[in-house]
């Protein structure tokens, strides 16, 4: 088996993971940095996908205290207030050093200045842009960026376990698993840097890229790790509907309703006036997403299951010149954005729970490094458009900035060879058993139960019943067939295992911690618990893993910089 020695390991090539990457060997270029990435780097991951844009205060009338209160309001006052703060703070720093160090180009104003637009949930406009393809800029000059550096590259190589002490409070690397060999590599690390993106795609209907299935998160609670706030997970209110193609659930961009688009039910009730009439379409997208899912039970959606976005009041020309990317994505479809109302419904969008971190990154376990969509606490309830993909290069450079500090401090702790065994068997189990489970059904079914009982309106009954299948399924998937005569190399049926072994992980903390939370608040929506519960529920929820199950409890938010009071009485 192929062994490598690393100071530092890092899994997941998003803006997570190319930051931390940038960051760490810039810190110290002596270092032996390993980056190890599911897919193809430059081309995997959601911040790729980013389309809208990159919050950020540039303009002298904005101001970070405001970014702030947008973003702890929009998080509905349970975000960790100091890793908020450190987002809004570090912000223009990284998009200073995207512009002067990394080679992005954004879009401008006519005085030379970068340009802003509108965004929900926003008291000022201050999301940055490149058209409407924002993360192919930034994710494409980061990777030639780390390919200019003495970086080691592993692409179309999966993390399948976090590798510990005996003790197991310290990480001390990784397995690693070529997708294209199937060959297993040992990676001995003394920081590990998890940066692979959560899991929203365990939804029937979902906007994330197909590789992101959990895999860090579910890594980091096998090793031990803190997780918070797990019942909190965006939907996205304007997912296209394009029946049984690849295409749906993909997002159409907030910057549609900045911009003025407006939401329609099937019959032409422009129905956020009912659910939210002073912001209406530009309310935040919890509430959006809330009202679009309420509409189509209500019997008032599309017969395709949807709502209708509508533009062409605004002007083909300003649609087709403003939104390029959304014109084409809907033309793949056979309809025309800038003239005619296009079918969405709310799709699963983004994790804000997560890995517990500090600002600089570090989980409560030593040697283990967390950043983007894998760590939790930034968002609180409810993330605003623009913040995630500065929460992936804001955090990924700390992390990296972190690691290359904690690594040249410490020494390599030796690899268990037992636990390695013991992983690598785990794998291997599954090759000349012909009889089993179907993986891909099982897959579909968590799909549709997350879908039906853990989705955008959740009630403890649903979540019972989805937490008793999730256990079944967790017993079934180990129990998975594949193929006779597979090979190692590419197999897809052996990774899709591998994949939804680790959805099922987290898909039981999604729901555990939703059944938990007796209240509704930001993208968590009760119908048994309704109303936000300010007395009881001002905290958040803290899970780990004790033997084959989990303790949880709750802490009180830390109001450190901004409580709810000082927001209502202004
Ligand atoms: C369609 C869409 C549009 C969006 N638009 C915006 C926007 O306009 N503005 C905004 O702020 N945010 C937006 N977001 C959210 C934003 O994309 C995320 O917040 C952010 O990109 C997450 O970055 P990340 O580095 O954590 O993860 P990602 O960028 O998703 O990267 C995850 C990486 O981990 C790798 N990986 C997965 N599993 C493993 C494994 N087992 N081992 C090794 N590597 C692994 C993947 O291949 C990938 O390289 C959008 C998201 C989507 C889906």
């Amino acid at each position: 088996m192929e062994e490598i020695k690393a100071d530092i390991l890092i899994l997941g090539s998003g803006g997570a993971g190319l930051f931390a990457a940038l960051h760490a060997y810039d810190s110290n270029p002596r270092l032996k940095i390993v980056l190890a990435t599911k897919g193809l780097i430059g081309k995997c991951g959601c911040s790729r996908m980013v389309q809208g844009g990159y919050n950020v205060v540039l303009d002298p009338k904005d101001s970070v205290e405001l970014h702030f209160k947008d973003t702890i309001k929009g998080g509905a006052f349970i975000n960790n207030q100091e890793l908020a703060w450190t987002l809004v703070n570090d912000a223009p720093k990284r998009i200073h050093e995207m512009e002067t160090k990394i080679g992005c180009f954004f879009d401008r104003r006519e005085d030379g200045r970068i340009h802003q637009k509108p965004f929900a949930g926003q008291s000022f406009d201050r999301t940055v842009h490149r058209g409407d393809l924002t993360g192919i800029e930034i994710i494409a000059r980061a990777t030639d960026q780390v390919f200019a550096r003495d970086i080691t590259v592993l692409e179309e190589t999966r993390g399948l376990e976090l590798l510990t002490n005996s003790n197991g409070d310290r990480v001390v690397g990784a397995l690693l698993m070529n997708i294209r060999t199937g060959q297993f590599i040992v990676v001995n690390a003394k920081a590990v840097i998890v940066a692979t993106g959560g899991s929203a795609s365990m939804y029937k209907i979902s906007a994330p890229s197909f590789d992101k299935t959990g895999d860090g998160m579910a890594m980091c609670w096998r090793a031990g790790a803190e997780f918070v706030d797990m019942e909190m997970l965006q939907f996205h209110p304007t997912g296209l509907l394009a029946g049984k193609s690849r295409l749906s659930g993909s997002v159409l961009e907030e910057g549609l309703r900045g911009a003025g688009g407006r939401l329609y039910n099937a019959i032409g009730e422009r129905f956020m006036e009912r659910y939210d009439p002073e912001r209406l379409e530009r309310s935040t997208r919890d509430r959006v997403a809330r009202a679009g899912y309420m509409e189509i039970m209500a019997g008032r959606g599309t017969p395709a299951g949807g709502v209708l976005l509508d533009m062409s009041h605004l002007g083909a020309e300003f649609v087709e010149s403003k939104f390029p990317g959304m014109c084409e994505r809907v033309r793949d479809i056979g309809k025309d954005l800038a003239r005619e109302p296009v079918e969405v419904s709310p799709t699963a969008h983004f994790q804000m729970g997560g890995v517990r971190i500090d600002v600089n990154c570090y989980s409560s376990l030593k040697g283990l490094f967390v950043a983007g969509e894998d760590a939790g606490g930034v968002h609180g309830a409810n993330r605003l458009g623009g913040n995630g993909i500065a929460d992936s290069t804001v955090f990924g450079a700390r992390a990296g900035d972190a690691a290359a500090e904690f690594a040249q401090s410490q020494d390599w702790v030796p690899v268990d060879q037992v636990q390695v065994k013991m992983f690598t068997n785990n794998v291997l189990k599954f090759f000349g058993r012909a009889d089993g489970p179907d993986v891909y059904q099982l897959r579909d079914e968590l799909k549709n139960l997350m879908w039906e009982k853990v989705g955008v309106v959740r009630t403890g009954q649903k979540l019972e019943q989805a937490l008793k299948r999730l256990a079944e399924m967790s017993e079934e998937v180990e129990r998975a067939k594949l193929p006779t005569g597979s090979l190692r190399g590419y197999n897809l049926a052996l990774n899709e295992i591998l994949n939804l072994r680790n959805q099922l992980v987290v898909a039981q903390l999604v729901a555990a911690s939703a059944l938990y939370r007796k209240e509704s608040r930001g993208s968590h929506y009760r119908e048994d618990f309704p109303e936000t519960d300010n007395q009881n529920w001002l905290c958040n929820i803290f899970m780990r893993k004790k033997g084959d199950g989990y303790f949880i409890e709750t802490r009180p938010v830390k109001l450190t910089r901004l409580r709810p009071e000082d927001v209502a009485a202004k």
